[in-house]
């Protein structure tokens, strides 16, 4: 006899993160987690610093000073606002309080990792619909609903394959969607999107109550390693998830940090426009190559290789730590952040090199 864990845990493959080292390697240019090449606003660092002298303090647990900016911010009710220790906690506090042993959640084949994780965990099954053309299918998903389904998870943009959804598509989904299953918006990548067909989930949110849309301070924000999400969610739902997170699940120093980069726009803008410059040249370049490269919505661009392994050896042996796609069921495929434009070209000259197309060059035009 021993200790067992609960049926479903043991099914599961532990999430593995983007690599932060490589053995050999003093620096390494570091493209595999989608963060932001720009780092933190200076402005976050310093409320960061500045609340070393309260570390002796619990957090407010209801996280107000966060929840009022942001309902500044985006001009939308505070009491609607939960927030989490980034949104994977808020994916995994979804799924314990909507689904449990029996239930299905469902997802897209090439979703968000976090999604069946959190499902399995909790016991339920993790249901996933076929794509099309590595986007997200209403048809297929709505096909694959049952009566057991609880809770539809949609990451719009998508990670990994960088896919978008335009607003009417997501509208109509949410029309065909039996009232009792829950649609979860992941907009973690949201402030990259420059689509105007594009909403993030806010609109759904205040009009039907079966909608919560959860977003990051991980990615544009630059506040990877401090862990801040938030859902925002009808009022019944927020209302379950304060009684299911813990009492101080997000840090002090961690939300006094969201508050300052929330209000340094400059900062975020300046990592738009960087996105929006270097991610089109990244493409172009990566298909001069020959390389095929699908659309991306994010802050990163999903590559397809005649031999992703290899690459990614290549890759990692000139210092350059992309991210592996086989636990996405994209083995052909490396997906690789937008960087520093050194980074980015750094990355060029060695799939050059790698694909045999001799020295490194900016392909004409592109500039
Ligand atoms: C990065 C990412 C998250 C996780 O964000 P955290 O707030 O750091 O937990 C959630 N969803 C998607 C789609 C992501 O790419």
């Amino acid at each position: 006899m021993t200790v067992t864990p609960r049926p479903g845990i043991m099914d599961v493959a532990a999430y593995v993160g983007g690599e932060a080292h490589l053995a050999g390697h003093n620096r390494v240019i570091r493209l595999a987690s989608n963060e932001t090449p720009l780092g933190p606003s200076p402005r976050a660092m310093e409320a960061y610093r500045a609340h070393a002298g309260e570390l002796h303090r619990y957090p407010d647990g209801g996280a107000l000073e966060l929840r009022r900016a942001l309902a500044r911010h985006y001009g939308i009710d505070a009491d609607r606002i939960v927030c989490g220790a980034g949104s994977d906690e808020l994916i995994a506090l979804l799924v314990r309080a909507y689904a449990g042993p029996g239930d299905e959640v469902l997802y897209s084949r090439h979703g968000f990792l976090m999604y069946a994780i959190s499902a399995k965990t909790a016991g339920a099954v993790a249901v996933a619909a076929p794509e099309q053309d590595l986007t997200a299918d209403p048809d297929a998903l709505l096909a694959h609903v049952t009566p057991r389904t609880k809770i539809l998870f949609l990451a719009n943009p998508n990670n990994p394959t960088g896919s978008l959804l335009p607003a009417g598509t997501i509208e109509k989904l949410r029309r065909m969607l039996p009232p009792t299953v829950l649609l979860a918006l992941d907009a973690a990548y949201a402030e990259y999107v420059t689509r105007p067909d594009y909403e993030p989930g806010i609109k759904l949110v205040e009009a039907f109550d079966n909608v919560v849309m959860l977003r990051t301070f991980s990615k544009i924000y630059g506040l990877a390693a401090l862990r801040v999400g938030w859902a925002y969610c009808p009022p019944a739902i927020a209302d379950v998830l304060n009684r299911v997170r813990g009492p101080f699940n997000v840090a002090a120093a961690a939300q006094a940090a969201a508050v300052a980069a929330l209000e340094d726009k400059a900062h975020v803008d300046r990592a738009r426009a960087h996105n929006e410059r270097w991610l089109p040249w990244f493409r172009k370049a990566l298909e001069a190559l020959g390389l095929t490269v699908y659309p991306s919505a994010g802050n990163f661009l999903l590559v397809k290789f005649p031999d992703a392994e290899a690459a990614l050896a290549f890759l990692n042996g000139r210092g350059i730590i992309p991210r592996r796609m086989a636990s996405y069921g994209l083995p052909d495929c490396l997906r690789i952040t937008i960087g520093t434009e050194e980074e980015l070209e750094a990355v060029v000259a060695a799939l050059a090199e790698f694909l045999g197309h001799g020295a490194s060059r900016r392909p004409a035009g592109v500039r």
